[in-house]
């Protein structure tokens, strides 16, 4: 059977992503130094663990609500309420006028459904390059068109920078910060001036919060907390601002956050005509989100991701410290990345330097993966710090011509 023949434009279109590429590159190595995973490297808690075990052995493994189980989807209304200041009231509730959420299979399933959702052949989606590789591939999905917002070098998705590429088509802007592969944090000003942009546009502004617990300090903000009973510093949203409810969707996730990137698990929360069609979609197509690992979700809704933060801020001042005097690098202000810049004077691809340093033992991902040109590297320090130190020497010495 001619099996080619058979596969679809959108399916040809698409090709493998680079992160599988370094995958299995690195899979050939002996003991690599591997700065190209993107998931944490501390373990799952106990508690957590726990309660999914005691779903399954309690026989709470069939299907859930497409929305999520009513235990968790009353606990994420809870914590959002207090959070981004939205209300919830009446979920479910398709006459009420305030905001729903659903559980989704990890954070990809709300951005997929979201994309199905607004998406009709031809309409456009402006995101920032570099972008997080699942991006481009929604409008690919979706038979509608990807809009790339250069962002470079400082990779802040501005209103100055998207203004000028809407069109009639336009139906949404995709933010995400802190950013994926950048780790660069918007400010306060940055969100509101998109949201106000959007507003004006009648686009959906679209933020992708996967990393919001991993902002440092100095990213972190108090103002826009709007509620007195959260006054912690929190990554800045445009979902908290005056007015985000009815304009924005929020998506966050749970696998970056407590370490369970295989459990797929995340959420989309937004005005309620668009959360029912994600919901639809979502009965159709992913039916629910596993259900024993919503139990398990829900034990670490309040978690206390702190020490981790502290953690990773340290080793992101390591990064900086090594690499920004030998290269440009916009300042990570969250995720677990960083995205220097290979020199000029090297005359390298991000690919060509992608196997320089694969030659001595160590693994990244070519900036070509995350964007139309192949100028820079990702990096992921979620790794113990002694191979991060190690990866950082090797690095500094390529970038720097020896
Ligand atoms: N958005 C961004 C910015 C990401 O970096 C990732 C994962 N690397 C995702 C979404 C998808 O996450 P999940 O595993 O929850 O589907």
């Amino acid at each position: 059977m001619d099996i080619t023949s058979l596969l679809s434009h959108r399916t040809l279109s698409m090709s493998g992503s680079g992160i599988r590429r370094a995958f299995e590159l690195g899979a050939k190595l002996k003991d690599p130094i591997n700065l190209s995973i993107g998931q944490p490297d501390f373990p799952v808690a106990r508690a957590v663990k726990d309660a999914a075990i005691r779903a399954i052995n309690d026989d709470r493994n069939g299907y859930s609500l497409s929305r999520g189980i009513p235990e968790l989807t009353t606990a994420l209304a809870t914590k959002l309420q207090t959070d981004v200041g939205w209300s919830f009231s009446g979920l479910g509730d398709s006459s009420a006028d305030a905001s729903d959420l659903l559980v989704t299979t990890g954070t990809s399933g709300a951005l997929v459904l979201i994309a199905m959702a607004i998406l009709n052949p031809g309409d456009e989606i402006i995101f920032p390059d570099p972008y997080f590789v699942l991006y481009p591939a929604l409008s690919t999905i979706t038979d509608a068109k990807a809009v790339y917002c250069d962002t470079y070098p400082d990779f802040r998705l501005t209103a100055a920078r998207v203004e000028k590429l809407i069109t009639p088509r336009t139906k949404a802007v995709l933010l995400n910060s802190p950013g994926n592969p950048g780790g660069v944090v918007m400010s306060e000003r940055d969100c509101a001036e998109l949201l106000d942009l959007c507003k004006r546009k009648n686009i959906l502004l679209i933020s992708d919060e996967i990393y919001d617990e991993f902002t440092y300090s100095e990213s972190r903000t108090q103002r826009a907390a709007r509620s007195d009973a959260d006054k912690s510093l929190k990554c800045p949203s445009p979902c908290r601002l005056p007015g985000a409810a009815a304009h924005t969707l929020l998506i966050r996730g749970f696998g970056k956050t407590y370490g369970n990137t295989g459990w797929r698990l995340g959420y989309a929360a937004g005005p309620r005509k668009l959360i029912e069609q994600m919901i639809k979609l979502q009965q159709f197509s992913f039916v629910c989100a596993p259900t024993p690992l919503q139990w398990g979700v829900l034990e670490a809704i309040h978690a206390d991701a702190s020490l981790q933060v502290a953690d990773y801020q340290k080793r992101r001042d390591l990064v900086v410290s090594a690499l920004s005097t030998v290269t440009d690098l916009a300042t990570p202000g969250g995720a677990f990345y960083a995205f220097p810049k290979i020199p000029d004077k090297l005359g390298m691809t991000g690919s060509q330097f992608l196997e320089a340093a694969i030659a001595k033992n160590v693994i990244l991902v070519n900036g070509g993966t995350f964007s139309q040109r192949d100028t820079h590297f990702r990096l992921s320090y979620a790794v113990p710090q002694h191979k991060l130190e190690a990866g950082l020497e090797v690095l500094t010495n390529l970038l720097s011509g020896r």
